[in-house]
């Protein structure tokens, strides 16, 4: 396994891919080690993982240079990233232990009823490349905290990364065995689900990795949690403050060079702001600085791999073929690395390939609508129900607006972000089950019942 700089194009590091043996002794491992780490007091593992939140922090320059160098993130997000990571450990050490403490629930005065969770064994993680630190520790401390093991398959471009996050948490005083990284390509994945040893699997990607893993977890009668895509909508209504809500939607659609399942895809905006509105937009998507992402400067880096800029490009040039006006980008430059400019498409019908499907890059696509109404129906009218956001000068109206859409994350004025103290998940094809907070630490548990007479 090797992988790949998408700036420079260089090979930075080659990867043995473990043999079936070695798999084999690793799910072994794994299945060996449950016991004593689950019956460790939640307090004990909790402390191993604040560890590796300290560990984080004092690192952050190196962890961030790496996640840079083998996915193109800009270097300011990447130092982000491994901070949000330290701050996600430091959250559940403290918290895991009252949010894993038994609930009595006092059904009858002569009897003591209570939930308790307890751990179900090793847990398989098929994560992506996207944010290779964030999408893998937000699986592995929950499930840690609860007691159960991990078994890691990383996305192919990202090995470098795989192998540190298993060395730092062993070094933090994880065994190992609890928490093992296999250097495997997705054929080896279905052996894994179909494995009795595994207890359940997550996935986050697309929704052809989900479906598989899915339905293969189905048929194994094992829990599956997948977080899959999103073609989130960005709404602007007509009380909305122009200029400020453009500059968040540059965020909202650019950040991590536009690769985010949670990214704004697609921009809904009412009639009376649309003109200044995508003018804005326009003028702050064209003043990003495309580069080196190792630079301080730079807002737009290349795409983790160039087969996602053939794909983007793709998806471009169809929506305009469709009828859609290429108003800014479209083009990949004629320069070294995955890159794809900044892409504004107005006009963009329905069925679209940028209005229908993710787009994984920093390409935006905008429509025009006439009402409240028909926003929510524009928003809602997408396979995918991943996060979705409105923007207005009355909150009330907002919020009245983020519970009516067809979405697991649902922003007033703000932009649809991760936060390891809120469930994060979809609806729709974007998956299903939670990560984060209570909701998502109590996924791979036995939530038991016990009735005391
Ligand atoms: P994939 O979904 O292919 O990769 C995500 C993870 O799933 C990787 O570890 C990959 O392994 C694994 N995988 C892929 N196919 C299977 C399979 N059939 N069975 C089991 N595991 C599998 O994403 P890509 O990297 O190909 O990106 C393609 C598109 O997916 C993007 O353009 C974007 O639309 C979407 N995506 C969404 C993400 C999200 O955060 N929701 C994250 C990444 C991608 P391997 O790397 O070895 O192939």
């Amino acid at each position: 396994m090797q992988s790949t700089n998408p700036y420079t194009t260089d090979v930075l590091d080659s990867y043995e891919t473990p043999t079936d043996d070695e798999v084999e002794a690793a799910v072994e491992r794994a299945v060996d080690r449950f016991p004593a780490w689950a019956d460790r007091p939640v307090q004990d593992r909790c402390r191993i993982l604040d560890r590796a939140g300290d560990l984080l922090e004092d690192r952050v320059d190196e962890y961030a240079s790496l996640l840079t160098r083998e996915m193109g993130k800009p270097i300011e997000q990447a130092r982000a990233e491994v901070e949000k990571c330290a701050w996600l450990c430091a959250y559940y050490a403290e918290r895991a232990p009252e949010q894993l403490a038994d609930e009595v629930v006092g059904t009858e005065a002569d009897a003591r009823t209570l939930v308790s969770y307890e751990p179900i064994g090793p847990v398989l993680a098929v994560m992506p490349w996207n944010f290779p630190f964030w999408q893998v520790f937000r699986f592995a401390v929950p499930n840690l905290a609860a007691g159960n093991v991990g078994l890691l398959k990383h996305a192919s471009n990202v090995p470098g990364c795989a192998r540190a996050i298993e060395d730092v948490l062993h070094e933090a005083g994880v065994p190992e065995g609890a928490f093992q990284s296999l250097l495997v390509g997705s054929d080896t994945v279905g052996g894994l689900v179909e494995d009795d040893r595994i207890r359940g699997v997550t996935l986050t990607g697309s929704e052809g990795a989900g479906r598989a893993v899915a339905e293969q977890a189905g048929s194994e009668l094992k829990k599956s949690v997948l977080e899959l895509g999103g073609s989130d909508p960005f709404v602007v209504l007509d009380d909305a403050p122009v200029e400020a809500t453009a500059e968040k939607a540059v965020t909202a659609r650019t950040q991590n060079n536009g690769q985010s399942c949670i990214a704004a895809k697609r921009f809904v905006v009412h009639t009376d702001v649309y003109d200044e509105f995508v003018g804005a937009f326009e003028a702050k998507l064209d003043a990003l600085t495309v580069g080196d992402p190792r630079e301080e400067s730079v807002d737009v880096g290349p795409l983790a791999r160039p087969d996602l800029v053939d794909d983007l490009h793709e998806q471009v040039e169809e929506t305009v073929e469709a009828g859609a006006t290429l108003a800014l980008g479209g083009e990949p430059p004629d320069r070294e690395g995955a890159f794809y400019p900044p892409t504004l498409l107005t006009d963009v019908p329905r069925d679209a390939p940028a209005a229908t499907e993710e787009t994984f890059g920093p390409a935006a696509a905008v429509f025009e609508v006439e009402s409240e109404a028909e926003a929510l129906e524009l928003a809602n009218d997408t396979s995918f129900g991943l996060g979705a956001s409105v923007w207005t000068a009355d909150v009330e109206r907002g919020e009245r607006v983020a519970r009516e859409f067809e979405a697991g994350l649902c922003f007033v004025n703000e932009y649809v972000k991760s936060d390891p103290r809120l469930p994060f998940g979809g609806v729709k094809e974007s998956g299903y089950g939670r990560e984060l907070a209570r909701q998502g630490i109590r996924e791979f548990v036995n939530r038991k019942t016990v009735w005391v007479q």
